[in-house]
């Protein structure tokens, strides 16, 4: 990632052989030949060119093909109304003093429709990274750091998974700027589904990457957790009754202890007088038994028995038969009560072995997933329209729909355009990045033509499709069917 102030082509007279790029405020200066600071333009021949092609999606169309610019479309491939113009290699007209690059007229259902598209520069955004993994990555507000500088923190824990919030305008431009580069690479290269390696302070080092399992601390996730401990409690007691006396399930959040659960009791089980460390919640669920770590159930413990503060002479019984199992079923271990009533290793019955094999089958595959969240309230909304806040409205109410790269985003309720959109549901390296820092992301606002014209937008840059392809440099790819086709009258 190139700084701004490094591009050579910046302090250089426009010459014959310098193109200069205004796609945003660092301005190259760029020879023929060469690329601007941020890869994406270059001097082609003397002329400012976007390196990458604009990608079109057809529903219908299974090959990739391309198209070069000043070639008319010959529309025979699909019709019209299936295809899609994205935002990807679009350009950009940072600050948005132009209208935007494409503004292409369709139609859905017999009305006329109208799609703003755009490669928007975000300084404000960044990524929400959930972890699906019960193991201590770090403590909640921790920092989390790429090559020592700090891109974010972990955030709030959500059920089985740890949540991480990368990225941020504080990060980008508020620190120094090897923070901002390093924010900006960090979270280029997960937005378009690259594995980043973080450290989290105090805690783990996580290999993270859209789409693909956690690696912490060198080792791979498998699995994500049934529940918690009394969510696993109540949801296997009937499976364990008559094959078990007690059962201990140990987890970070919530460890369950079945004869004393709500669920033994409603069983009738008699109570095994083991009582387990940490604070007690409610009957038969403990919070706190151990410290997080990357042991049983996302504590520390690798000796369950650790967590067994004492058992009870009144109430156990020599025999007594005691599993003890984490949330995954990765961890489990079978102990039969001697005279002294001391918890003795014993091979675990079938069809207890069973229910701990189900609790595993019943886990679903640990993934991170990659969030890009920014603000698309300020300025990039001239692009669309003279009257800014006509946009705002119109998407608050629902008559624009906004996609990026073609994919649904979530728009926050409340003020702004602050979007929400899964980077696996755009297409493949969709972001860029410009060195003030930021990043670059695809972004489409489709509407019927009337709400357009009435929220005062660009109507003398609308073009048909074939007029809008024709000035490009076009690639094309088939509509991924799980996305919703975003042409529609709402
Ligand atoms: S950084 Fe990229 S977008 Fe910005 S002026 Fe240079 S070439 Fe153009």
């Amino acid at each position: 990632m190139r700084d701004p102030e490094d591009a050579p082509e910046a302090v250089e007279p426009l010459g014959g052989d310098i193109v200069r790029c205004d796609a945003c405020p660092v301005l190259c200066r760029i020879r023929r030949g060469q690329s601007g600071a941020c890869d994406r333009y270059a001097n082609e021949d003397g002329r400012l060119a976007r390196v990458d092609p604009l990608l079109v999606l057809q529903r219908g169309a299974p090959a990739v093909r391309f198209f070069d610019s000043g070639k008319a479309w010959d529309g025979s491939l699909v019709s019209g109304a299936n295809t899609f113009v994205t935002g990807v290699g679009a350009t950009t007209t940072y600050p948005d003093y132009k209208p935007a690059p494409f503004i292409v007229a369709s139609q859905a259902d017999g009305i006329d429709m109208v799609t703003v598209v755009t490669e928007g520069i975000f300084s404000y955004c960044g990524l929400k990274v959930k972890v699906d993994t019960d193991r201590f990555l770090g403590p909640e507000l921790a920092a989390v750091r790429v090559g020592g500088e700090p891109v974010g923190h972990v955030t709030t824990a959500e059920y089985g998974s740890q949540m991480l919030s990368l990225g941020g305008v504080r990060h980008l431009t508020g620190g120094t700027k090897k923070e901002g580069a390093a924010t900006c690479d960090a979270m280029l290269r997960l937005a378009n589904r690259e594995a980043v390696e973080v450290q989290i302070d105090g805690g783990a080092a996580v290999v993270l990457q859209a789409g693909s399992a956690p690696i912490v601390n060198g080792e791979r996730e498998h699995r994500m957790r049934v529940g918690c401990g009394s969510a696993t409690i109540g949801i296997f007691a009937r499976q364990w009754l008559g094959h078990a006396d007690e059962v201990i399930v140990v987890d970070d959040h919530i460890t369950g202890v079945l004869t004393e659960h709500q669920a033994g009791r409603f069983l009738d089980m008699r109570p095994s007088g083991i009582r387990v460390r940490g604070r007690k919640s409610t009957p038969g669920r403990y919070f706190k038994v151990a410290e997080p770590g990357l042991g049983w159930g996302g504590t520390e413990i690798i000796d369950p028995l650790q967590i067994v503060e004492r058992i009870d002479p009144a109430a156990a019984w020599p025999g007594m038969r005691l599993l003890m199992v984490s949330t995954t079923g990765e961890d489990s271990a079978w102990f039969v009560l001697d005279e002294a009533l001391r918890p003795v290793p014993a091979p675990m019955p079938a069809p207890v072995r069973a229910v701990v094999e189900r609790i595993a089958e019943n886990c679903e595959a640990a993934l991170c997933t990659v969030l890009f969240m920014g603000g698309a309230g300020g300025s990039l909304r001239a692009g669309v329209t003279e009257n800014p806040v006509r946009l705002t409205r119109s998407v608050r109410e629902r008559v624009t729909n906004v996609t990026c790269g073609g994919a649904p985003t979530y728009v926050w309720p409340g003020g702004g355009i602050t979007v929400m959109v899964d980077v696996t549901r755009m297409p493949e390296r969709s972001f860029g990045y410009v060195p003030t820092p930021a990043l670059v992301l695809p972004i489409e606002f489709t509407m019927p033509l009337a709400a357009y014209a009435a929220m005062g937008g660009h109507i003398d840059r609308v073009v048909p499709l074939a007029e809008a392809i024709a000035r490009a440099r076009v690639r094309s790819a088939s509509w991924p069917e799980a996305n919703p086709w975003p042409v529609r009258a709402r």
